[in-house]
């Protein structure tokens, strides 16, 4: 392994961009809006800038992220190994976007920490492994790493090489990252930012029909089905929590992505502060925890679930089956009483 002593700052890495170079994209394992959107920004404008561009995706994604541009040439790993393997070995700078910790990319972990490449981070989640890169920026007061994509393009000095394709990736992202801008991360800067992606002739309404009204009808069946029956709400604890089965997945033919946002609904109960949902998967139960407020659900899901995330959205994982991971969370939330009022 051929870690940096520590992390550079990304303005660093700028000079790098002038001279074409054979680059490699990656992300986290199953990419959500803001994964793929700051990959396929970031990998438009380097195109553009005249490198060649592999984005890699750890795992598959969700259907509906596929009418992204560029999206079809975004590699499966694990439908491809020996090809990426292949590409990683040749590769002279990697990015790695929406992820700060290399066991993020699952089974491509080892592979990321063989490479002596130049390693780039573009990331807004706590606690960055920064030993892993040699150039980055990590801020977890963004909104999206789309955000930060922005940023970068923006401030190595390339503005106006942003163009609608790049715009609807990077919209993408902050707009899934920000609960469609609800969020106090969407920023002030990042209304700016969608101001000028609209002048780079985004179309935003169809990147959000795009996204969020491209289901089939099983997914909505779905939904109605584990609101009604697998949902548990503790008022003395502002909390809910749902616990969907192996055989509710099966039943409705669910696929990758579609269980993304069925968090949210639970925090829509009038005084709700902290959300929880675990889904019983093939090789683990995984976790998914939103609060609202101060309640810290990033340091929540890093204690008690093998997770972390941002303050208010995280993820956590068991290997225990779903009963008693579920029971787990009843008896650790009383723990949180105080917080949680
Ligand atoms: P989600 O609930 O949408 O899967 O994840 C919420 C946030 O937590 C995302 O930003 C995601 O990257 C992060 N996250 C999800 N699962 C994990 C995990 O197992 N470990 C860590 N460190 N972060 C996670
Ligand atoms: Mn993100």
């Amino acid at each position: 392994m051929t870690f940096a002593a520590s992390m550079q700052e990304i303005q660093a890495f700028y000079p790098l961009l002038k001279s074409p170079a054979r680059i490699v994209i990656t992300t986290h394992q199953k990419p959500d809006g803001d994964a793929m959107g700051s990959s396929l920004g970031l990998y438009h404008f380097l195109v553009g800038l005249g490198h060649t561009v592999t984005v890699v995706s750890p795992t598959n994604w969700a259907s509906f992220l596929k009418w992204m541009p560029g999206c079809d040439k975004v590699i499966d790993f694990e439908l491809n190994k020996e090809k990426v393997i292949a590409t990683l070995e040749d590769t002279e700078i990697l990015f790695c976007l929406d992820f700060n910790v290399l066991h993020r990319t699952k089974n491509m972990e080892e592979h990321l920490c063989r490479l002596s490449c130049v390693k780039v981070l573009i990331d807004h989640h706590q606690q960055p492994q920064e030993e892993a890169f040699t150039y980055g920026i990590s801020d977890t007061k963004k909104s999206s790493t789309s955000e930060m994509v922005y940023d970068f393009i923006v401030g190595s000095g390339y503005r106006e090489k942003i163009n609608k394709e790049i715009a609807e990736c990077l919209y993408t992202g902050v707009m899934t990252d920000t609960g469609s801008f609800r969020f106090p991360s969407a920023s002030a800067n990042v209304h700016r930012m969608i101001a000028d992606l609209k002048d780079a002739g985004l179309g935003h309404t169809v990147v959000h029909e795009n996204i969020y009204d491209n289901f089939l009808e099983n997914r909505l069946r779905f939904t109605g089905h584990v609101l009604l029956n697998r949902m548990e709400v503790f008022y003395e604890y502002n909390t809910a929590l749902m616990a969907v089965t192996k055989q509710d997945l099966l039943r409705f033919h669910m696929k990758t992505g579609d269980t993304e946002g069925l968090v949210n609904y639970l925090l829509t109960i009038q005084g709700m502060k902290l959300a929880a949902l675990v889904i019983d998967r093939d090789e683990e139960r995984k976790w998914s925890f939103r609060s609202k407020g101060d309640f810290d659900a990033n340091t929540f899901a890093r204690k008690n679930f093998e997770g972390g995330g941002h303050y208010n959205a995280a993820g956590g994982r068991s290997n225990d089956t779903l009963d008693n991971t579920v029971q787990k969370f009843k008896q650790v939330i009383k723990e949180y009483a105080l917080q949680l009022q």
